[in-house]
């Protein structure tokens, strides 16, 4: 059996990374393209692949009414969802850049994204990899969303703390 890294692993050039993850770098790099992002200029892409190798991208849409906009992350995951249900994840690459601009830039996972990979994650009962460029342009790999949400709230505290 493989062993699993349980350790965040830091990386300086996107090509350390291995050929999967960049290969969903690339994916949510051209979902990037695709963003409505009119207001902040920053247009995030996010790809996922599922365990029988389906990719799924989103990009993020934002609204003038800002709260209703949708982050890449969370517009991939639920289409993952919709689209292919009961399917596993096994890992998402967040990229960001600035509209028009070629090169990509440091983009990490807001709270509410990481919740809602934790959910994902929860569900399948396998955690899967994260990868995303932070401040420096270093890459970092989580192997799990679970490792981005140090004490985190969920399912368990519903079904565990409201007992009589
Ligand atoms: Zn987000």
């Amino acid at each position: 059996m493989a062993s699993v890294k349980n350790e965040i692993e830091l990386f300086k050039q996107f090509d350390d990374l291995d050929q999967e993850s960049k290969y969903l770098a690339h994916k949510a790099k051209d979902a990037a393209g695709h963003a409505y992002a009119p207001y902040s200029k920053f247009a995030v892409g996010a790809a996922l692949i599922l365990d029988d190798g389906t990719v799924v991208t989103g990009s993020n849409y934002e609204n003038a009414a800002y709260p209703s906009g949708m982050c890449a992350e969370r517009v991939a995951l639920y289409a993952a969802s919709a689209q292919h249900p009961g399917r596993r994840i096994m890992k998402l690459v967040v990229v960001a850049k600035r509209k028009g601009g070629k090169e990509l830039v440091p983009a990490t996972s807001c709270g509410p994204c990481r919740q809602v990979m934790l959910e994902f994650e929860s569900n399948q009962s396998k955690p899967f990899e994260v990868v995303m460029q932070g401040d420096n342009h270093i890459w970092i790999k989580a192997p799990s969303a679970a490792s981005l949400l140090p004490f985190a709230f969920t399912r368990d505290h519903l079904d565990t703390h409201h007992k009589p």
